[in-house]
């Protein structure tokens, strides 16, 4: 019988040494230490993005001090095991792990809990930069970054973290969108229909948006979900993908698309940025129209990355708003952590694609 507080058990992780591409594996990892926190959670499952691809392939990613290997996994679901009276955690409640911790000097944002915004760059993130990630059996955490998760959304919680991703996004649009007197969008784009597009455009539709997203498949999964979330689909040409929107959410990244949404906005519009590039591709750009453009358009362009604990309620809100089985669809595959190389396998129709950690 394994003890009850599953102590001295090996605990099974998906560890990799950041900057050596093919380096990922499965492993037998110590026990959480008690220094991470006074929550003992049992990890239900965490998802695969992009910046988890870019670590296993070597181009991203830092190990903790001292050590070689990195624990994966920033996207999580887990189930609390041990949580301190009063802590607002009991056992069994679902909670999902904040990505960033604040950086230690601190910087005049971190001191006041917006490690989104850390100046210094001296931040670290759970399972990306210089701390264990949660894709291991079980880890600890402080109550303060441990987000509770409504029971009614059960394994779609998982979707919390890229949810606050665009929370945050969309926080940046109002935060600059109200600098005008009136503002009050009516029409958004959303370039890309991965997760973060889709829940971008999620949210666009909860706030009662005419919504557009544009991406480049014809037909399939991506174009039904975004149908039937009550947005419009598009393809190709962004000139084509309705009228020049008051808020543009860009999700991909792609230098071209960048700048093409930037010289296609309505007056006063908005243009967040969330995709993170790769860089090293040079583009020819017409920087006077570009600049003419945003000047006599008061037009604004704001890069968004990361998310505080504010950005994972209003995220959660969303989620616990939205249609379940919509979201259900969002989660095309859920691969077993024995497999875990599976989920790193990109198939066409995958939107969000999930590691089993436990059940
Ligand atoms: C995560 C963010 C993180 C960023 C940069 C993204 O994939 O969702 O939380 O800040 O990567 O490391």
């Amino acid at each position: 019988m394994p003890p009850p507080n599953g102590k001295d058990e090996p605990v099974k992780a998906l560890t990799v040494e950041p900057g050596k591409a093919g380096s990922a594996r499965l492993d037998d990892v110590d026990e959480p230490p008690e220094s991470d926190g006074p929550v003992l959670v049992e990890t239900l499952a965490v998802g695969v993005c992009g910046t988890d691809v870019e670590i296993v392939s070597g181009a991203y990613g830092w190990a903790p001090p001292g050590r070689d290997r990195l624990v994966l996994g920033h996207e999580s679901l887990g189930r609390v095991k041990e949580a301190p009276a009063g802590s607002g955690l009991a056992q069994g409640d679902l909670v999902v792990g904040i990505v960033r911790r604040p950086d230690p000097v601190p910087c005049p944002a971190c001191a006041q809990d917006q490690w989104d915004f850390c100046r210094n760059g001296q931040y670290t993130e759970r399972g990306i930069k210089s701390l264990d990630g949660y894709c291991s059996e079980r880890y600890r955490i402080e109550p303060k970054f441990a987000v509770k998760v409504d029971s009614s959304l059960g394994s779609l919680g998982v979707l919390l973290e890229p949810a606050s991703v665009v929370a945050k996004a969309w926080d940046q649009v109002d935060a600059i969108g109200s600098r005008q007197a009136g503002w009050a969008p009516k029409t958004a784009l959303v370039t890309g229909a991965g997760p973060i597009g889709l829940l971008a455009a999620l949210i666009g539709v909860e706030r009662n948006m005419d919504v557009h997203v544009v991406d480049q498949v014809e037909a399939g999964l991506k174009p039904d979900l975004v149908h039937d979330l009550g947005a419009t689909y598009h393809h190709g040409d962004i000139t084509q993908a309705g009228p020049p929107p008051d808020v543009v959410i860009e999700c991909t990244g792609v230098g071209q698309l960048v700048f093409d949404v930037m010289q296609h906005t309505a007056p006063g519009g908005v243009v967040c940025l969330t995709g993170v590039s790769s860089g090293g591709r040079q583009l020819g750009v017409d920087a006077g129209a570009l600049n003419r453009t945003m000047v006599l358009e008061n037009e604004a362009v704001v890069g968004s990355v990361n998310a505080n604990r504010h950005h994972y309620q209003v995220g959660a809100d969303a989620l616990a708003a939205a249609n379940r089985d919509w979201l259900a669809r969002l989660i095309t595959r859920r691969v077993p952590l024995a497999n875990w190389s599976d989920a790193f396998a990109r198939k066409p129709d995958d939107v969000k694609v999930v590691i089993e950690v436990g059940s």
